[in-house]
């Protein structure tokens, strides 16, 4: 089972050990009074059932597993992979979780304070409902963990840095699936200069050579770079020194603003769903749209500079691989870099959506940073099995 253990919901996808097609994709969102609870099989047929009490996650969970245990009687569960937001400097891969994983998840919790401590309880639910299986945790930040001093770092006085505050970038499970995914279906590009582009409800860009990452947009939290749906992106950190001292607002009403109240639902002040956006006719929906291609454009110049150069830009997430419109107007400014987009291919959603002629190409790759726990759920499973 993969596992996101979020702060109001539940993700799980269920795999059989030897096929990557899930089973099963379950969802517990809003947990509380008022919960709701979807099942997704692999053969179409979906349940949903609203108004649970669901007041905690352990009750999340276990409503999880009663329902697939009502599916398939003989269920056996032999490992759970957990994403987790955070590795800090500890992991740049997946780990096994034991006690002393935990220790160390436990001292970032301060660094992702909405993120970590959820993904922590996913964890300790699933060891106490499991006790005797494998639990492996996948971090946001491990794909990223190797970048050049000079992205990794702030330039504040060294000792913050050893202390822990670096960019550490995120959506590290969705960079490391598309790498995956380039190494298989073009593996010249994978050697060369790559910008993906994870456009969704979170949003962020990665530069990779090799397959690797150089440098993200993400920095100390998920909360730098890109505008997204309710999240800011890059702020001056004087505007909060202002909303601190002139303002006076709390850490707590900052935190507020920054992550659920800016980005594209600030800005439209309509909603945070750029498909509710593209189809609105209201001057601040075009206006927050305006804003997200142009910071999107800004960032996929910083990311080739990273890179020295680019061979490729790749869209994916919910945004990047569905919005015609946004994919459209992003590569509008780009010709300089030698993007340049057949309409055709990009109505169609098509694999390659750059003209033939194109001296950078432009991909649509669907993501999935399942397959990603899955893989190295597999294959910790199989080390432990074969060190046993
Ligand atoms: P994600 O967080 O990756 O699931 O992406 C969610 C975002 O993708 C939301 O802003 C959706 O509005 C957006 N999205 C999904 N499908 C489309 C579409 N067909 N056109 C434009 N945006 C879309």
């Amino acid at each position: 089972m993969a596992l996101n253990a979020g702060s109001s919901s539940l993700k799980a996808a269920l795999f059989s050990l030897d096929d990557d097609q899930a089973l099963a994709n379950c969802l517990v969102d809003r947990i509380g009074p008022n919960g709701v609870f979807t099942i997704k099989l692999s053969d179409g047929t979906r349940y949903q059932i609203e108004n649970l009490n669901l007041e905690s996650h352990v009750l999340a969970m276990k409503a999880v597993i009663n329902q697939l245990n009502e599916i398939w009687k003989d269920l056996d569960l032999i490992a759970i992979g957990h994403r987790v937001v955070h590795g800090g400097d500890f992991y740049s891969r997946s780990v096994i979780v034991s006690n002393e994983v935990i220790k160390n998840l436990e001292s970032l919790s301060p660094f992702a304070p909405l993120h970590q401590p959820h993904n922590l309880e996913g964890i300790e639910i699933a060891i106490q409902l499991f006790p005797d299986i494998t639990q492996v945790a996948c971090f946001d930040t491990a794909f990223h963990r190797n970048h050049p001093w000079v992205n990794d770092t702030f330039a504040l006085p060294r000792a913050f840095y050893d202390e822990g505050i670096r960019r550490y970038g995120f959506h590290g499970l969705s960079y490391q699936y598309i790498a995956n995914e380039l190494r298989i279906h073009s593996p010249y590009l994978c050697e060369g200069k790559v910008v993906v582009a994870h456009l969704g409800n979170g949003a962020s860009m990665c530069a990779m050579q090799n397959g690797r990452s150089v440098a993200s947009t993400m920095g100390f939290s998920a909360l730098d770079g890109l505008p997204m749906g309710t999240r800011c992106g890059q702020l001056d950190p004087g505007v909060l020194l202002y909303l601190l001292d002139q303002r006076g607002m709390t850490a707590a009403e900052i935190t507020d603003l920054l992550y659920k109240k800016s980005g594209l639902l600030g800005l439209s002040e309509i909603s945070n769903d750029m498909r509710t956006l593209e189809q609105s006719e209201a001057d601040s929906a075009k206006e927050a749209i305006d804003y997200f291609i142009f910071r999107c454009q800004r960032e996929v110049g910083a990311m080739a500079a990273a890179l020295g150069g680019i061979d490729a830009l790749v869209f994916c997430g919910g945004i990047g691989e569905n919005s015609r419109l946004v994919r459209s107007r992003i590569c509008e400014r780009l010709g300089w870099m030698g993007i340049e987009i057949d309409y055709t291919k990009n109505q169609k959603n098509s694999q390659i959506i750059s003209t033939d002629l194109a001296r950078t190409t432009v991909m649509v790759l669907p993501t999935n940073e399942e397959q990603v726990i899955l893989r190295d759920t597999r294959s910790l499973m199989a080390l432990r099995g074969a060190t046993a």
